[in-house]
């Protein structure tokens, strides 16, 4: 029994990275989670796997959550599989990093698609569900990007701040459900997203960080979970996981 027993929960994006680990985390707590995933069926159902093999209950569903039908059949497996909702991570996102004068309409429809309007077809879908159930946690992942802007990363930081907005402003919407809504801005955490970066790259940002390294998925995990077990008096808070990086 943990803190999370009976809660069912649904982190998108959790084949890989930080997904992952949240929706490890989760159900080491005792929830029963969906792993989401795009692509990465084999990864997506291998965790599932390991998490059974621990006694633990999840499923995998594909569905990209680019796609408003899918959002929308992604939480119906999840009431049709566990009977109701209680913790929604909306955590998928991808980057297509090109300077604005590169930058085709198609990289900038693609990530605001993938990273911010999924947020809004999976919260949409899943809120009457967790009014259902007397209320929610729902957890939306920005970042740091979305809060200082990055050369080549104008889509991915205008949806990372379109992300914060739309958490601060569910948040009053949903207060009176019982259901909150926060959101979590990473700097940058040990995934493909930053390992695949060059050396050179990597030395550059790691001199940014006063903590000196970069985050672990499992400490982003870590944090997603305190909030969605013990944060029941934070809503609309945009929560910094960066090492320090300084914030205005
Ligand atoms: P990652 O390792 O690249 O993993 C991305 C995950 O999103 C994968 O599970 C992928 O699934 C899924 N995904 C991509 N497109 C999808 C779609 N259309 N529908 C459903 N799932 C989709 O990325 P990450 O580093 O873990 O990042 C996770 C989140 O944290 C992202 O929103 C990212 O912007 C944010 N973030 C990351 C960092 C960092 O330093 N890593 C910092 C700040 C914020 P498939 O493989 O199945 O396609």
């Amino acid at each position: 029994m943990g803190c999370l027993s009976e809660k069912v929960a649904i982190v998108t994006g959790s084949s890989r990275g930080l997904g992952r680990a949240i929706a490890w985390e989760f159900a080491e707590h005792g929830a029963r989670v969906v792993v989401n995933y795009n692509q990465s069926k084999e990864l997506a159902e291998a965790l599932v796997k390991e998490i059974k093999d621990k006694g633990g209950e999840a499923i995998a569903v594909q569905a990209s959550v680019a796609s408003e039908d899918e959002c929308g059949a992604l939480i119906d497996a999840a009431i049709k599989e566990f009977g109701g909702l209680d913790i929604l991570v909306n955590n998928a996102g991808i980057n297509r990093d090109r300077t604005i004068r590169r930058m085709t309409g198609e990289e900038w429809r693609e990530v605001i698609a993938t990273d911010l309007n999924s947020v809004f077809y999976c919260t949409a879908a899943a809120v009457p569900h967790m009014i259902e159930r007397g209320g929610g946690r729902i957890v939306n992942m920005a970042s740091i990007i979305g809060q200082k802007g990055n050369v080549g990363q104008s889509n991915y930081a205008a949806a990372k701040a379109g992300i914060v907005g739309f958490s601060k402003s569910a948040a009053q919407e949903l207060a009176r459900f019982n259901i909150t809504v926060n959101a979590l801005c990473p700097g940058f955490i040990e995934t493909e997203m930053v390992i695949s970066l060059t050396d050179e790259v990597k030395e550059a940002l790691l001199a940014t960080v006063p903590l000196g390294r970069f985050g672990k998925p499992e400490e982003v995990a870590a944090i997603t979970r305190f909030l969605v077990s013990e944060g029941d008096y934070v809503t609309g808070a945009q929560i910094n996981i960066n090492g320090g990086m300084y914030m205005q």
